[in-house]
C-alpha cells in the first residue's frame, strides 16, 4: 500500500460541485488501495476576499488576528471535503494545521514550518480514515497562536507533510496541466514540461513561475519527495518534479515576474562599509532584496540599485532614504515599471555561451537590459515592464523552445 499526499488548490475547490469532484478523486485514490492525506486551500479567491475584508475594517496591521482570519478559509474547505467524502461511503476526518501538529516559527503571515508532529494524522490513517488537512497554516508552540505560511502556502503544507509521513508521492492538483516552459498567457507556444529537477523548479518558482510555492520545492528537494503537479480537471499526466530527469535541458523554462520594483541610491560615497550600511537595516526589517547592481562613477561616488517585491517597496524606500541621508548620498529614486525575465536549465552548468545568446536575442528585439544576475543554472535580466511580454516570447522562440523540445 502506498501513502499519497494530495493537495487541491483554490480553483479546484471553488464551489460545491468541484468539492464533490475532489472528494471523488480522493476516494478513487483510496479505493485503488492507497492511504490518502489531502491538503486543501481556501475556496476560490477566499483568501483575497478575507484580506480585503480586513483592510475594510481596519487600515492598521494586526498580524495575529489576520492569521486567525485567514486560516478560516482553509478550515471551511477541509470540513466540506470531509463531508463529501463521507457521503461517498469512506470515513474521513478533517484537521486544522494546528491539530495536524504543524509547528511553525512565530512570524505571522510568513511563518516557517519547523516540525510536524503527525501523531494524530498517523492515528487517523491507522484507523483507515482519509485525513483532510487545512493548508497554509500551523501553530507556534510557544505562543500557541495560529500562523500562516505566506501566499501559496498550502503547497508547503502538502510537501512538508509528505516528507514527515514518509509518503511515496505528493500530488499537487491545480487548474493548469502542469509546469509550462513559459507562462502560456504570454507565450501561446509554451509547452507542458514532463520532468523538471528540484533545482530547476526552485529557480523557476523563485523567478515568478506561480505554479508552486518555492518553499514547497525546497522541502521536496531536502527530503527527496517526488512532486507531481497535475490538473484536477482531467486524469492526464502533469509535470514530475524530482531529483534527476532523463535529459539535461540547457533551457528548461522561462519565468517572468512583474511584481518587483527598483530602488536606486545615487551618489553614495565609494568607501568600505557603505553597502553594508544600506543592506543591514533592509535585512533586519525583512525587506528581501533580489538583484543588486553598483555603478562606480568618476568622482568617487557610486550608484547602488536593487530590486525588492512591490509589497515591500514602501518599507525599502524609507530605509534607503534614511541611509542615504546618513551617509550623505545624492538621493533615492524609485522605479516600479520594471520586470524580470529568467531562463533556467540544468544543462547551463556545462554549456557555455547561454548568457550571450540570451542577450543577443533581447538586443535584436530592441530590449534594453538594466540589471543582470545569475546562478549556475539561471540567468535573469531586468527589463522595462512593458517589454517583458515580448522578451519572454522572443526568448522562447530564439532558444528553441517553441517546438516543444527542450533547447
Ligand atoms: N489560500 C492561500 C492563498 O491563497 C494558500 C494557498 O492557497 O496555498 O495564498
Ligand atoms: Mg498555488
Amino acid at each position: 500500500m502506498s501513502l499519497v499526499v494530495q493537495k487541491f488548490g483554490g480553483t479546484s475547490v471553488a464551489d460545491a460541485e468541484r468539492i464533490r469532484n475532489v472528494a471523488r478523486r480522493i476516494v478513487d485514490t483510496y479505493n485503488d488501495g492507497n492511504a490518502v492525506v489531502a491538503v486543501v486551500s481556501a475556496m476560490g479567491k477566499r483568501t483575497d476576499e478575507l484580506l480585503a475584508l480586513a483592510a475594510d475594517v481596519s487600515d492598521k496591521s494586526h498580524p495575529r488576528e489576520l492569521d486567525m482570519l485567514l486560516t478560516a478559509g482553509e478550515r471551511v474547505t477541509m470540513a466540506l471535503v470531509a463531508m463529501a467524502i463521507e457521503d461517498l461511503g469512506v470515513r474521513a476526518t478533517s484537521l486544522t494545521g494546528s491539530q495536524a501538529g504543524i509547528l511553525t516559527t512565530d512570524r505571522h503571515g510568513a511563518a516557517e514550518i519547523v516540525e510536524i508532529r503527525a501523531d494524530r494524522v498517523r492515528a487517523a490513517l491507522d484507523q483507515d480514515m482519509v485525513t483532510i488537512i487545512a493548508g497554509f497554516q500551523g501553530v507556534n508552540p510557544d505562543s500557541k497562536d495560529v500562523t500562516t505560511l505566506g501566499r501559496g502556502g498550502s503547497d508547503a503544507t502538502a510537501v512538508a507533510l509528505a516528507a514527515a509521513l514518509d509518503a511515496d508521492l505528493c500530488e499537487i492538483y491545480t487548474d493548469v496541466d502542469g509546469v509550462f516552459s513559459a507562462d502560456p498567457r504570454a507565450v501561446p507556444a509554451a509547452h507542458k514540461i514532463d520532468e523538471v529537477t528540484f533545482e530547476e523548479m526552485l529557480e523557476l518558482a523563485s523567478a515568478g513561475a506561480g505554479v508552486l510555492m518555492p518553499r514547497s520545492v525546497e522541502f521536496g528537494r531536502r527530503f527527496n519527495v517526488p512532486i507531481h503537479v497535475r490538473s484536477s480537471f482531467h486524469a492526464g499526466e502533469g509535470t514530475w518534479v524530482k531529483e534527476e530527469t532523463m535529459e539535461e535541458a540547457v533551457v528548461r523554462g522561462i519565468a517572468h515576474d512583474s511584481s518587483e520594483a527598483k530602488i536606486t541610491v545615487h551618489g553614495v560615497p565609494d568607501t568600505p562599509g557603505v553597502a553594508a550600511t544600506l543592506f543591514e537595516p533592509l535585512a533586519s526589517a525583512g525587506v528581501n532584496v533580489d538583484m543588486i547592481v553598483q555603478n562606480v562613477s568618476h568622482d568617487g561616488t557610486t550608484d547602488i540599485s536593487f530590486t525588492v517585491p512591490d509589497t515591500l517597496l514602501e518599507a525599502g524606500t524609507k530605509i534607503a532614504r534614511d541611509v542615504a541621508e546618513g551617509v550623505g548620498a545624492g538621493g533615492v529614486a524609485v522605479d516600479t515599471e520594471i520586470a524580470k525575465v529568467s531562463i533556467v536549465g540544468i544543462g547551463m552548468k556545462t554549456e557555455s555561451g547561454v548568457a550571450a545568446r540570451m542577450f543577443r536575442i533581447l538586443a535584436d528585439h530592441g530590449i534594453n537590459i538594466e540589471m543582470i544576475s545569475t546562478s549556475p543554472i539561471r540567468i535573469s535580466c531586468v527589463v522595462r515592464g512593458d517589454q517583458v511580454g515580448e522578451a519572454v516570447q522572443a526568448l522562447h522562440t530564439g532558444l528553441g523552445l517553441d517546438g516543444g523540445v527542450d533547447a
